[in-house]
């Protein structure tokens, strides 16, 4: 991008935007713009619930979820407290809620582990995942992230480190093609897939 033509400031919110996953110098060059063309409410109410979401939400020392005012879910003592569900992020907890099939606990990992990506077991505290399960008494753990390349290395390096402390390792996968996301699967398949779901 030519500086010479854009304003510092403005060069500074597509430095920032482009920082996000998925946004490229072109893409945060035109949502910088757009704000820009839009009335100034736009970008303070974006500016605020960003500020706001970072300053009021906590993650959740139990499960990893993100949480508002440390009454998370989790917590909840209707739902089964003797089977655990592993999944990628709160998107395929909330697809797997709409799926009908689970009523138990479940474990957000905030991401997948990936060799292309250097996001090692450190950056998912995987280490918390294995303590919280050393801790419990699961009858049975179901690893649900996706059937892609790193969701199964991801499933299967924690199946390596669990499966002395749990009596049933379980995968989903039957139902969900091969290189899909758990969060674009739709609900009935995903209720098969979990109900038809193999031990490891
Ligand atoms: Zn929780």
């Amino acid at each position: 991008m030519n500086k010479n033509y854009l304003a510092n400031e403005i060069v500074r919110l597509v430095e920032s935007l482009s920082k996000l996953p998925g946004i490229g110098k072109t893409t945060a060059s035109r949502l910088a713009l757009y704000l820009m063309k839009k009335p100034s409410s736009l970008s303070v109410e974006i500016a605020k619930s960003l500020v706001d979401a970072r300053r009021k939400v906590t993650t959740c020392p139990t499960c990893n979820d993100f949480t508002f005012d440390n009454k998370c879910s989790c917590l909840d003592s209707s739902r089964d407290q003797k089977i655990l569900c592993v999944v990628e992020n709160t998107i395929d907890l909330i697809s797997i809620e709409n799926s009908g099939e689970y009523n138990g606990q479940y474990h957000i990992l905030q991401g997948l582990l990936s060799i292309s990506q250097g996001i090692n077991p450190e950056d998912l505290k995987i280490d918390h995942l294995i303590n919280r399960i050393q801790n419990s008494s699961f009858k049975e753990i179901i690893l649900a992230t996706d059937p892609t390349s790193d969701g199964e290395f991801t499933a299967q390096y924690i199946h390596e480190k669990i499966k002395d402390h749990c009596p049933l390792i379980s995968r989903i996968a039957i139902g969900i093609p091969i290189g899909s996301e758990v969060n674009y699967t739709d609900k009935n398949t995903l209720a098969k897939s979990l109900s038809d779901r193999k031990k490891m």
